[in-house]
């Protein structure tokens, strides 16, 4: 039994970072047998679960979209915000019931929860019918944990508390065949006071830039359209190889392969360059689409929260973005209820937000995780508080969305059309400005880069019809 440690995970050396290399003897354990599993969080997450289900398989596990008739259920978790974790331990007492109806059912837990003390203190005293736990560094030995668990018939629970390697030939099975994530860089370094990713994803790394080209080459093989570039924090790419190239160096190689759409996230405003806005604004096959996370217009919340930034800088950059390039779409992540945060700081995310007018927002209220430093800090900001300013604040970001959807009515935009939406039956995609729309239209646009005229908008999506000049 190997448990997550924090003053482990917390640790930064300049030791190198080892490139290791995907290898697995183990062919047949699942065979004749059925998995399924759950994904909380973040793209990140999803991309672990398209390598842990091509792993699975490769075992002969194959994909059930049931987890109630599965051989096998994993759930790849998330310790960003409090509502994530009730998720996974809501789901796990789905699964208790499960396992004492059938006794053969495997139940395994990864992903970031994982790498979390409380957490796993937890699975050891309450949820001992677990089989198997892995952490976010060591994705790659699964078929090996998870032969441990079976032929032993223990639990098995595997979690490394370190600064992390790279793992490159890990396989994977993408859940689209047109848009694929590409991790560029893993871990984080900057410790945002109120943020665990720190600690349940080690230090930051970054793949080699040969690695990653090839990647996106493979997949310009294959056929896909666009690629998302991953990382905690993109803009940091290179600082950690000293190899003399950065973002801005790996946007522009990647533009040279001819993928059709370059997307990535996320950026931290901090290390965004002059460069790498320059390279967007360069290259057509890189996306008018920047994920820039404000969390707050109060610069005495922003040092609170330990971002780097002030608001005046932010504006700057924001500015800067948007004066380089004038149809990029910019959204953002807000939080509010932060320890302290007065009616003052929350009225200083409302002016800003009237200054930007983001294309999106994901907003948040603050939930304390756990041996963050923000967690130590008293609040005294009560839920009812929190709750009433998260209200007003989505009721102002609404008003944007509509009002940048409203100003593309009667243009024409280029849509990877991705499918037909379930919901409304009709072909669905999104623009270069990554924004979602419908259309009426042949099945056989699915897949391609076509051009859609928006005939009407909503807050959250558009409508539209394909424009056949
Ligand atoms: S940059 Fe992002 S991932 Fe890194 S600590 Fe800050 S919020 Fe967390």
């Amino acid at each position: 039994m190997k448990l997550p440690n924090y003053v482990e995970a917390r640790k930064r050396t300049k030791d190198k970072v080892e490139i290791e290399h995907y290898s697995n003897d183990i062919k047949d354990l699942g065979i004749g047998k059925t998995y399924h599993i759950k994904t909380y969080g973040c793209q990140m997450n999803e991309h672990d679960s398209e390598n842990i289900k091509a792993m699975l398989e490769e075992l002969g596990f194959t994909y059930n979209d049931d987890y109630q008739t599965s051989d096998l259920v994993l759930l790849n978790t998330c310790s960003i915000r409090e509502n994530a974790h009730n998720k996974a331990f809501g789901m796990l007492g789905r699964l208790k019931h499960l396992k004492e109806e059938n006794h053969n059912l495997i139940v395994g837990l990864c992903g970031c929860m994982a790498q979390e003390e409380g957490v796993i203190n937890e699975i050891l005293t309450k949820y001992k019918w677990i089989n198997f736990v892995f952490g976010t560094h060591n994705l790659y030995r699964l078929p090996y944990i998870l032969k441990e668990a079976l032929d032993k018939n223990e639990r098995e629970i595997e979690v490394f508390s370190r600064e992390g390697n790279i793992v490159e030939g890990i396989p994977v099975k993408r859940d689209s065949k047109y848009k694929a994530y590409v991790n560029i860089i893993y871990g984080c370094d900057k410790f945002c006071t109120y943020c665990i990713v720190p600690f349940t994803r080690g230090k930051q790394r970054s793949r080699l830039k040969e690695d990653i080209v090839r990647e996106v080459e493979e997949l310009v093989k294959d056929g896909y359209k666009e690629v998302t570039l991953l990382g905690q924090n993109v803009n940091a790419y290179g600082k950690d190889l000293s190899l003399g190239y950065g973002m801005e160096e790996l946007l522009e190689e990647v533009s040279k392969t001819g993928i059709p759409r370059i997307r990535f996230v996320t950026s931290h405003p901090w290390d965004f360059t002059d460069g790498m806005i320059d390279v967007i604004a360069k290259y057509k096959n890189i996306m008018p689409a920047i994920h820039l996370p404000v969390q707050s217009g109060s610069s005495r919340i922003l040092k609170l929260m330990g971002r780097r930034y002030t608001k005046e800088e932010y504006l700057t950059l924001f500015h800067k973005i948007k004066e380089r390039i004038p149809n990029a779409s910019i959204s953002t992540d807000i939080i509010v209820g932060f320890p302290s945060e007065t009616e003052e700081d929350f009225k200083e995310t409302l002016d800003l937000v009237n200054e930007c007018k983001f294309d999106n927002a994901f907003t948040f209220i603050y939930s304390p995780r756990e041996n963050t430093a923000a967690a130590r800090l008293k609040d005294e900001v009560t839920l009812a508080e929190k709750e009433e300013r998260l209200h007003e604040l989505n009721d102002l970001v609404n008003i944007y969305f509509k009002e940048n959807n409203d100003k593309l009515v009667g243009t024409t935009v280029p849509v990877l059309v991705e499918g037909v939406s379930e919901k409304k039956g009709i072909l669905f995609g999104y623009t270069d400005t990554n924004k979602l729309i419908n259309f009426e239209g042949d099945s056989s646009v699915i897949g391609k880069i076509i051009d859609v005229k928006v005939t009407s908008a909503k807050t959250w999506s558009l409508d539209g019809e394909i424009d056949e000049r």
